[in-house]
């Protein structure tokens, strides 16, 4: 680990143009051990490799590691030792020759303090640490001298500068800055009272520039930044507890909510777990925002602690993840799974936590996902479940009272679902919509939204995650297998319909799948009207309408997405919760006429049907706990109660995210929470050079904050969005709004 920042603190450098112009060395400590990690001598930086970084130890003995190529640590590498031994608070060290800080010793002069943040970061003065030959005990010594008194930046005569820092990203900072006040530093010296000196032209130009630049990135990132929400600190936050006593003692009450239209009434009088929809724009204007500033993580002590803590309080799922390694392609098996810096292998899971192997507990905001509405592991579903499996095993292979049961329970609170069938899984469930929208209109094409998640299916593994990158993820699927799919990015009507009239020539528009929230669960949230406009479009165009409602089913309210916006697709894909967080999750519905391409049995003329089953579809365990989920989730009203519990989330954490200044963007929709800190999923092709350049950088933020929830005891789907459940009371979200404080506090500058 600190290696890869000794090798991404070069790479900064290098690409600031620091590190080439003028050499040096770069070394971060090993958290725990009394050793660092050092770049080795004579190095080409452009060829770095993490295999390259030298382990040293305090002494100053090289610790060769076996499987890499042996270089030879930095001939600075005592001092650096030096500084390690003598400042704890010391975690990164980077010696350059910067021209500018080096000039001033030339000169003998000292800088004094010229700015609040110079201060603030370098110390109240930054001293010329006298000549030694370089690489000898002579500067080590001189050096290990002058840094005790707290300053973070030296001169050294003849021989650059060290920039000293609590993290890698401090040290490289404070090196830049060091660098910028000398160039200003200098210039006031020119220009002494009494003497007028002449600064040579390509000094001025080199001065100049240099500035204007930082000017540039300052200023740009200040008009780009959006003043936080403000959340006061008396305002009470909503409450789930309060919503649960009401509905218990009222039952249905009239909905809080703004329905447009009500395909179910019953649906409609039970509410929606939105109780306002995000402001779309403002949230757009605040996450690109956050994308345009650079990131801000933890600092790196407090990544130290978090990587500790996995290292030592999680050994168990250590020690089995890296068994899986050996058997389970990757070590893990869910695309969910949270991966850094390892797998947790769960041993427990209660209503809104979670508990590991190790026996560390979690408030568990991934709820697996989506389907647990009620809370994971939920009693009164699990013994009605297991009184079906007891009687008639988990599947029979012939028809069974729960396949209907649950089919006319989803039509009960979706009435324009008018039949249903199930399958497997959402992708399955996808995969059969599309096939049913090209046999019903007699279409090819299919149109998707940009980073929209529709499974893994070949058809759909299309502009996957990231807008416009079309078959960027399609590994393994033939070209013919895409071919007829499109994407349009997301709220961009005018696109939709241009490709739509496209279309008409290449064999018309089968359907149009969407996420009714907008793509991944709504982290670009769409605007209130745009599935009513995509409704329109496709009825002008003669295509399907698809709502791929694996997340918002039942999670959004009873009524699903549809019920809410009012709006009535043509099909409907169900996931997740339609089994109740049991297996073979997946299903789709919709109007009679369309559904009835899915005519199956011994009729005769399965011919005319499309083929989509399986062996263990509709199966009675499967179906059964559908059921009862749903109708569980009715009597106690479960969507509502989960998103009330987000309203208490999402607003707790903006006021969180205002108390310590950070430019991270919280909303919620219900039940599913956003919490943007790094913004990579808002990169896009529209911007490729961006997105190539910082799409590591902001993933890796992305999983090092979500390793930081989970060492605080909360784990969150990647780091970056929230499921909230039934099970999360008002003492469930002020535990974890306690935990998140902690975190944020953590962050690098607060
Ligand atoms: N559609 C959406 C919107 C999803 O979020 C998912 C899964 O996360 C799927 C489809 C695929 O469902 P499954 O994982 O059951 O195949």
């Amino acid at each position: 680990m600190s290696r890869q920042h000794v090798v991404d603190m070069c790479r900064t450098m290098l690409e600031r143009g620091y590190l080439k112009a003028t050499e040096g060395n770069v070394s971060v400590r090993i958290p725990g051990h009394r050793l660092y990690a050092v770049t080795p001598s004579n190095y080409d930086y452009d060829k770095m490799r993490i295999d390259d970084i030298c382990v040293v130890d305090f002494d100053g003995n090289h610790i060769p590691d076996e499987s890499s190529p042996v270089m030879a640590p930095s001939i600075e590498a005592g001092m650096h030792a030096n500084v390690y031994r003598a400042r704890p608070d010391v975690n990164a060290i980077v010696h350059t020759h910067q021209p500018y800080a080096s000039a001033l010793a030339f000169l003998r002069k000292e800088i004094p303090a010229l700015t609040d943040e110079q201060v603030r970061f370098l110390g109240k003065r930054v001293a010329i640490i006298d000549y030694a030959p370089s690489g000898t005990g002579f500067l080590a010594r001189k050096v290990e001298k002058k840094i005790a008194s707290g300053d973070n930046a030296f001169i050294i005569a003849n021989h650059g500068i060290v920039a000293l820092g609590t993290d890698p990203v401090r040290a490289v900072f404070n090196m830049a800055l060091l660098e910028k006040v000398s160039i200003a530093y200098l210039l006031s010296l020119l220009t002494e009272s009494g003497k007028v000196y002449t600064i040579p032209d390509w000094v001025r130009e080199i001065a100049f520039t240099k500035l204007r630049k930082d000017e540039k990135r300052i200023a740009a990132q200040i008009s780009e930044s959006v003043p936080s929400v403000r959340v006061s600190t008396d305002e009470e936050l909503p409450s789930a507890d309060a919503a649960a006593a009401r509905i218990a003692a009222d039952g249905p009450t009239v909905p809080e909510t703004r329905v447009v239209e009500v395909p179910g009434s019953e649906s409609a009088l039970l509410g929606y777990a939105i109780s306002e929809y995000p402001d779309v724009e403002d949230t757009m204007r605040r996450l690109d925002a956050l994308v345009a500033q650079p990131v801000r993580g933890l600092r790196h002590d407090a990544l130290l602690d978090v990587l500790n803590y996995f290292e030592t309080k999680c050994a168990g799922s250590k020690e089995i993840t890296d068994r899986a390694r050996a058997r389970i392609p990757g070590g893990v098996q869910h695309n969910l799974a949270f991966n850094y810096p390892f797998p947790l292998a769960i041993g427990g899971a209660e209503g809104a936590h979670l508990t590991d192997r190790d026996g560390n507990t979690y408030i568990d905001f991934l709820q697996a996902g989506g389907p647990t509405i009620l809370g994971s592991n939920y009693a009164p579903v699990n013994e009605q479940v297991a009184a079906v499996v007891r009687r008639s095993g988990p599947v029979t292979g012939l028809f069974h009272e729960y396949e209907l049961k649950l089919a006319e329970i989803i039509h009960r609170y979706m009435p324009h679902i008018e039949m249903y069938r199930s399958l497997g899984s959402g992708t399955e469930a996808v995969m059969a919509a599309v096939r049913a929208a090209r046999t019903y209109t007699g279409n090819k094409m299919v149109m998707k939204v940009g980073g929209a998640y529709h499974g893994w299916s070949d058809t759909m593994v299309y502009g996957l995650r990231v807008p416009g990158t079309y078959r960027m993820n399609a590994k393994g699927i033939p070209f013919g297998a895409t071919s007829r799919t499109r994407e349009v990015f997301p709220h961009d009507l005018g696109a939709l319909k241009r490709k739509l009239v496209e279309n008409r020539a290449r064999g018309g528009t089968a359907a149009v799948i969407v996420e009714p929230l907008g793509p991944e669960s709504g982290t670009r949230p769409v605007p209130h009207d745009y599935n009513a406009r995509v409704r329109e479009l496709c009825d002008e165009f003669g295509s399907l309408l698809i709502f791929d409602e694996v997340v918002t089913g039942f999670r959004v309210g009873m009524g699903g997405a549809a019920g809410y916006f009012g709006v009535t697709p043509d099909l409907t894909v169900f996931g997740k919760a339609v089994a109740g967080g049991y297996p073979m999750a997946g299903g789709v519905g919709g109007r009679s006429d369309v559904m009835a391409v899915f005519g199956s049995g011994l009729d005769g003329k399965s011919g005319a049907h499309i083929q989509v089953g399986g062996t263990l579809s509709a199966n009675p365990l499967s179906c059964a706990a559908g059921f009862f989920a749903i109708e569980e989730m009715a009597r106690t009203n479960a969507p509502v109660i989960a998103g009330r519990a987000g309203d208490r989330l999402a607003v707790g954490l903006r006021r969180l995210i205002d108390k310590y200044g950070l430019p991270y963007v919280v909303y919620n929709q219900g039940s599913i929470v956003h919490l943007e800190c790094s913004g990579v999923m808002l990169l896009d092709m529209h911007n490729p050079v961006k997105l190539l350049k910082e799409k590591d950088v902001r993933k890796e933020l992305m999983e090092q904050m979500g390793a930081a929830y989970a060492a605080h005891g909360i784990i969150t789907l990647a780091g970056s969005r929230m499921y909230t459940s039934m099970a999360d009371t008002d003492s469930v979200i002020d535990d974890a709004l306690a935990r998140f404080d902690e975190v944020f506090a953590l962050v690098e500058g607060v």
